[in-house]
């Protein structure tokens, strides 16, 4: 498998997922049908799939163009089943746990709801590779338009739970200032600062941040750390009555960093 990161719109990546042994690939999300066709053509393949991780505009507002533009051929739209009225153009609705080919890559879905109530990861186990959304972001997470913190939490372990090396591909390029919060929480976390000085030179060389690794944001990402002390610490200054439970210091993290 070969990933080829797709800049659209101001700040959101969609990647193309190529199976090298047949020249199939597939696209984890569309916000503008251009940009899509343009790395298809560069990189020489045949797409076949869209994998949308959530129905927000960012992420699906170029499925129906995207699919227009191929024509005759068709397209395979994957989304979450509960949440296919919202997934333009989808054709295999997926559920939990469900996996899928394409070419010959297997890849599953994984159910993390809260960013929105029907927001899928796509885990490729064999290629250790697992494509975020909106869900799970470098040094970050995203916000919660559609579930709570408890909920959000809950989805973020299921995929610190993948193998330590396990690739992550998130949709945006929010890195740098995912850390820059981070940094504020544990000032003493020397991986996270080693972090930010890598990101800050492959920013400075027009490089994506992406992507990171499960082990990576377990040691530097604020809504993966809600057991280290000095994270606690910071947010229970911070924020007046948090109690000394992991749901609560997650939900005051996520207030501060909507704050920031
Ligand atoms: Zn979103």
């Amino acid at each position: 498998m070969r990933v080829v990161p797709v800049a659209q719109l101001a700040d959101n990546y969609g990647y193309l997922v190529i199976d090298e042994s047949s020249g199939v690939a597939g696209i984890v999300d569309v916000a503008e049908a251009g940009p899509v066709l343009e790395a298809i053509q560069k990189e020489g393949v045949e797409l076949r799939a869209i994998l949308s991780t959530h129905h927000h505009y960012d992420h699906v507002g170029g499925n129906e163009e995207l699919i227009e533009c191929l024509r005759p051929q068709e397209l395979t739209v994957f989304g979450y089943a509960e949440d296919a009225e919202r997934i333009p153009g989808i054709t295999h609705p997926l559920e939990d746990g469900q996996s899928f080919e394409l070419g010959s890559l297997r890849g599953r879905a994984i159910f993390i709801p809260a960013h929105t109530r029907g927001h899928i990861a796509y885990y490729f186990e064999s290629e250790a590779a697992v494509f975020t959304g909106d869900t799970l972001f470098a040094g970050g997470c995203g916000r919660l338009f559609e579930g709570d913190a408890a909920q959000m939490r809950s989805s973020l372990g299921r995929l610190a739970a993948l193998p330590d090396e396990t690739k992550v591909y998130c949709g945006h390029e929010y890195t740098e200032s995912n850390l820059r919060f981070a940094l504020t929480l544990e000032p003493g976390n020397a991986r996270l600062s080693a972090r930010a000085e890598e990101v800050a030179r492959l920013r400075g060389d027009g490089k994506p941040s992406v992507p990171t690794t499960i082990e990576i944001e377990k040691a530097t990402n604020p809504f993966l750390r809600s057991d280290s002390a000095e994270l606690r610490a910071s947010v229970q200054t911070r924020v007046q009555g948090v109690a000394d439970d992991d749901v609560a210091v997650f939900a005051a993290t996520r207030q501060l960093k909507d704050n920031f």
